[in-house]
């Protein structure tokens, strides 16, 4: 799991152009937005994933069980076409035998990690593959808190101390509880939950906001967005 963690860093580097391996708001390619990328739908698409892979499905074969729709801001002509992209942008790094890797610079597909190189030791079974997809949704939505995290209104970038624990820290304290909840199901081999993001309730202190949170669970849950808004729209930042 720590692997899978790991490695969108190491093989799938750009939180911009690779949006969805790293909880970005936004698909960024040439600085323009290309589409509103649902970090939330991204964390729920590998957890459901891996749940898939360790019943035996393979990580090409997988077809997402996971629905949303498009949200208000988008530009999308066919209705869901963000979605439908972020889909194709995460499958287009998966092969059975492994992962397509980018060069960190360029961008450019360089080649396959295989299986054996991505567990390190492990063995090359459902439930470990399944471990790793795990853990990429955990990076998935920690890196969220460090990336689409905004401060009196600013985006906080990297410049600003993203990736700094210190830098309001309540961020690191939600990234963390996030994690304990993923666990949870984890520990299960289970899917997750449109309904996990209640678990940082209790320590979400106001201290930063959420770029398009409560459009993006909206677009995947109207029924727990009715119920919840009150909680999401405090963290949210359009
Ligand atoms: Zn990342
Ligand atoms: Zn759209």
């Amino acid at each position: 799991m720590k692997k899978g963690a790991a490695a969108p860093d190491t093989y799938i580097s750009g939180m911009k152009r690779n949006s969805e391996w790293h909880g970005f708001e936004r698909h960024v390619t040439n600085g323009t937005t290309a589409y509103y990328s649902n970090y939330y739908y991204a964390y729920l698409y590998f957890m459901d994933m891996a749940c898939a892979i360790n019943r035996g499905v393979s990580p090409q074969g997988y077809v997402g069980t996971v629905s949303a729709g498009c949200i208000g801001k988008c530009s999308c002509t066919v209705k869901g076409q963000c979605i439908s992209s972020m889909r194709t942008a995460i499958q287009s790094k998966l092969r059975d035998t492994g992962l397509v890797c980018e060069d960190k610079d360029t961008g450019l597909v360089t080649r396959i990690a295989s299986w054996s190189e991505l567990l390190v030791g492990n063995s090359n079974n459902n439930s470990n593959k399944a471990l790793f997809f795990y853990g990429t949704a955990i990076h998935v939505i920690t890196d969220a808190f460090a990336h689409s995290t905004y401060y009196n209104g600013i985006r906080i970038n990297h410049d600003s101390g993203a990736d700094s624990v210190a830098h309001i820290p309540n961020r690191y304290k939600c990234a963390e509880y996030f994690t304990k909840r993923a666990l949870e199901h984890i520990l299960l081999f289970e899917t997750g939950n449109v309904t996990d993001i209640s678990c940082i309730m209790p320590v979400y202190d106001g201290s930063f906001k959420m770029g398009f949170l409560s459009s993006y669970v909206k677009a995947i849950s109207l029924e727990y967005y009715n119920h919840n808004y009150t909680f999401l729209d405090r963290i949210n930042i359009d």
